[in-house]
């Protein structure tokens, strides 16, 4: 283990400051405040508070971590934005886990350190570590066509959420002072790339929002003027036969366009297919493929495909000494299927807590448990309370996938108080109309 000797002090003038550990405990750092990190770095601390002498640090950008099975309900104002985010601080500080709000830039694993800086601050850190954990996730993969980095909005943070909800808004305040139909239809045509959960859910929500409840408040806008477009070879490709069918049934009632042919070019036009054919719109939104985040993606270490890290059942990194990964930045094998776990929150919290318990042993001598997890289901809501969902065996669609989805959702969110707020968000909906205002922040306005 690193003794202070080896902590390196280098001054700021070289835009680097060294970051000394507080203590003398062996340093494990966690990079990434979401699912797999923030669970994991709460799970180890509790296992060693007043036990095991370790320095356990969470690094990552944003102070908070995002609930992002509701973020579809979020981005269509279904429940409240801030309702599904949960700040890490309260969290770290219960059980002295020490967190920095900084974006991990480098990785060096030859000399056990990072580099990192928070995005106000010149000064790049440098973050010494004994044992790292990569859990800094994955986003969509605008890099897939031509044009999507610059014209497709994307859906994962919560900015998108709140970029998507105020883009629908304001076009179709837009729309309601158009008097040219064409103009108007392009301006309510809605498309989303990737028919996998997200995709699904999304369109799905706005379907809901903009036919269901904004075209309310639009007297001029004739209801055909909305066209929504959901763009995938298949519909929920990883679920079971009978209820992708299910929802692609339910969403061809709705009027919800299915296009099987690939995407080719997003422009400020609209989005190209490959057959040559453009749809054109003002919104598409992009969520299909993954890409691991650029730190990982920037290792030079074994992956797959998706740049996913290989690791075994110990979440070790191969190729690496005391470097793990989880969640969405690791591919590991599930001995039930033969091929890795489907990067979901689901496995990732799963994991996070198996390599808490890895990590501990790492100090007792104790033996490891290889991580094993049988997938419990999947669950896709629809919206208009319907879902479907797949429980073990156990296929349900419709209102009973719904409501369960509900349940188990909100008992899923982190603390008592978030629970009770998004039940809240629920309720109100069932008695009053959703709010319809544009967050006009400056920001916003100016894009
Ligand atoms: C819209 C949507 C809906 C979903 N619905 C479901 C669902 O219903 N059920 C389910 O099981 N899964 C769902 N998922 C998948 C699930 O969100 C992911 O599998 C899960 O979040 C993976 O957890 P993670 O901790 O590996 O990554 P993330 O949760 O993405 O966390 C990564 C963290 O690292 C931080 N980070 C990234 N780069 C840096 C950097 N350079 N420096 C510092 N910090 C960094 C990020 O800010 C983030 O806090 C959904 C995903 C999306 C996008």
């Amino acid at each position: 283990m690193r003794t202070p000797q080896e902590i390196i002090y280098r001054p700021a003038a070289g835009r680097v400051l060294a970051r000394p550990s507080t203590s003398l405990a062996p340093r494990i750092v966690i990079l990434g405040g979401g699912f797999a990190g923030v669970t994991t770095a709460l799970e180890l601390a509790k296992r060693c508070a007043g036990v095991l002498p370790v320095h356990i640090t969470l690094v990552s950008e944003q102070n908070f971590f995002l609930f992002t099975p509701m973020l579809a309900e979020a981005a269509t104002g279904a429940v409240e934005t801030r309702h599904i985010l949960y700040p890490i601080r309260p969290l770290c500080g219960e059980w002295g886990v020490e967190f920095g709000e900084m974006t991990v830039e480098a990785i060096d694993l030859e000399r056990r350190r990072l580099i990192a800086r928070h995005r106000r601050s010149p000064i790049r850190q440098q973050v010494q570590y004994d044992l790292l954990v990569l859990a800094l996730g994955a986003t969509p993969n605008v890099a897939l066509v031509p044009g999507a980095m610059e014209h497709a909005l994307t859906f994962k943070g919560v900015g998108d959420a709140v970029r998507i909800r105020n883009h629908v808004i304001d076009l179709f305040e837009a729309a309601a002072l158009a008097d040219d139909p064409w103009a108007r239809q392009r301006l309510l045509t809605f498309v989303v790339v990737g028919a996998g959960h997200a995709g699904t859910e999304l369109i799905a929500a706005l379907e809901e929002l903009t036919r269901g409840i904004l075209l309310r408040h639009y007297p001029s806008i004739p209801k055909s003027s909305i066209r929504l477009v959901l763009v995938g070879k298949a519909i929920l490709p990883q679920t079971a036969t009978n209820l992708a069918a299910y929802t692609k049934e339910q969403l061809l009632r709705r009027g919800i366009e299915l296009e099987t042919t690939r995407a080719a070019e997003v422009s400020a036009d609209g989005l190209k297919l490959q057959d040559g054919r453009i749809i054109p719109s003002h919104s598409v939104i992009w969520t299909a493929g993954n890409r691991v985040s650029p730190v990982v993606a920037g290792l030079c270490l074994p992956k797959t495909k998706d740049g996913r890290l290989l690791v075994n059942e110990f979440f070790e990194v191969q190729g690496t000494h005391g470097v793990y990964a989880l969640g969405d930045n690791a591919a590991q094998t599930d001995p039930h299927t033969g091929v890795p776990y489907v990067a979901t929150a689901q496995v990732a919290s799963r994991q996070a807590r198996a390599l808490a318990a890895v990590l501990e042993t790492e100090f007792t001598g104790r033996e490891k448990k290889p991580f094993k997890f049988r997938v419990l289901g999947e669950m896709v809501p629809l919206c208009r309370h319907k879902a479907v969902a797949d429980l073990q065996g156990l296929k349900l669609t419709g209102f009973p996938a719904w409501f369960l989805w509900k349940t188990i959702y909100m008992l899923k969110l982190p603390t008592l108080a978030a629970r009770l707020r998004v039940l809240l968000d629920w309720t109100v909906e069932l008695f009053f109309e959703r709010d319809v205002s544009e967050l006009a922040a400056s920001e916003t306005r100016r894009r």
